[in-house]
């Protein structure tokens, strides 16, 4: 195994880690460019005794303003995006410090279809099975074979096959029944080669027409559609100081649809949502911010809600994390009061 001497820092601010630029020092931070590395930095949070946190874009993260009293593993593995062809089917191996955008746009400019709806999500390759990231009608799941990880319990590396990975909507192992045990290093992606696009959502059914589009083409239409909801990290753009969408959408019962359309003196069928397993319904979370008064441009203090997409809590310059709690809290409260719905925050919370 390849050895390396690791590098320790101390107090380094976690802001710049992140999309939101929020967030207090750790106490410790050490960049991980292999997996030698990553067990010496484990070894070292052991003999001190500290708890650790994998850092990877930091584009689903809301650090305190406390920051974190621990280590943190910020995730840089890295290396070539190289094709292997196996059984008609294609695959990559990536480490998982590689930038998620810059995937996508080579497997798009291969002509290859299954991830160009994902084109545009910041982050890290390792940070998209952790929430089985989705966009416009596909997830990681549908292309992901198997992901590598250290398990923390047996300090092993193991290969998960997709089927062991537990992914459901913005769900898998890693951030529910296994959260904390594994630190994911690397991802297969396979792809069918002779697959192509399957457009199943508004946005793009309605920008291409009948048309048939190449996997590039799609790539820059998702990249389009993102930009005009704020939902592309654009330098300089205030929508951009943002987490994503902050908000599940929340999954409930037929009796809490009836409600909801009671208090607004609607019918059930006026209220968009769509079934899902059990009987249960999905239902927009930005609908429900937007019926309880929370409106796109919405400013509470230095925190507000961008002002091109509902879901979107922003830094509108130099605010804390307690500003966003403070929105975060307001937000959760109307909707809980209103509706009898408690919407489920969905970036990770540090410190
Ligand atoms: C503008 C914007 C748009 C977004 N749009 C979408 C979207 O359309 N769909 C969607 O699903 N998400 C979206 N997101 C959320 C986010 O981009 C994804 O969840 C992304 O995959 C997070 O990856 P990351 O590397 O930034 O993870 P981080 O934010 O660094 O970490 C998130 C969680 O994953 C864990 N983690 C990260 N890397 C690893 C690893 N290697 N091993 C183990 N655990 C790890 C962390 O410990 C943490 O718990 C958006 C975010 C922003 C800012």
């Amino acid at each position: 195994m390849q050895t390396t001497a690791i590098d320790i820092q101390q107090n380094v601010p976690l802001a710049p880690f992140t999309t939101l630029l929020i967030g207090g020092p750790a106490r410790f931070f050490c960049e991980i460019h292999t997996e030698s590395s990553l067990l010496e930095a484990l070894t070292f949070a052991r003999e001190h005794n500290l708890p650790i946190f994998v850092l990877g874009g930091g584009s689903n993260l809301l650090v305190s303003d406390a920051g974190f009293y621990g280590l943190v593993l910020h995730i840089v593995l890295d290396g070539p995006i190289a094709p292997v062809n196996r059984d008609s089917r294609v695959e990559f191996t990536l480490p998982a410090g590689i930038e998620w955008n810059r995937f996508v746009l080579s497997v798009c400019e291969q002509g290859i279809s299954g991830v160009e709806c994902l084109a545009g999500i910041p982050g890290t390759v390792g940070g998209t099975p952790v929430q089985n990231v989705g966009a416009y009608g596909q997830e990681v799941s549908e292309t992901i074979a198997s992901v590598r990880a250290l398990d923390l319990e047996t300090l092993h590396f193991v290969d998960l096959p997709n089927q062991q990975c537990g992914f459901a909507y913005r769900r898998s192992l890693f951030n529910t029944t296994h959260r904390g045990r594994y630190i994911v290093t690397a991802v297969t992606f396979r792809f069918d080669p002779s697959r192509s696009p399957h457009l199943t959502y508004a946005d793009l059914t309605r920008h291409f027409g009948e048309a048939q589009p190449a996997p590039l083409e799609i790539y820059h239409a998702v990249r389009q559609i993102r930009h005009a909801k704020g939902m592309l990290i654009v330098e300089g753009e205030p929508d951009s100081r943002s987490a994503g969408s902050f908000f599940k959408n929340p999954i409930v019962s037929r009796e809490t649809l009836e409600h909801v359309a009671r208090t607004l003196r609607l019918g059930a069928e006026e209220i968009p949502h769509w079934p899902t397993e059990e009987d249960r319904i999905k239902l927009p979370a930005a609908w429900l911010l937007e019926r309880a008064g929370f409106v796109k441009g919405y400013v509470l203090g230095n925190a507000g809600i961008s002002s091109r997409h509902t879901l979107a809590l922003i830094n509108r310059g130099h605010a804390t994390a307690s500003e966003i709690f403070a929105l975060r809290n307001a937000i959760q409260q109307k909707v809980e009061d209103l509706f009898h719905i408690r919407l489920e925050q969905e970036p990770v919370q540090l410190g």
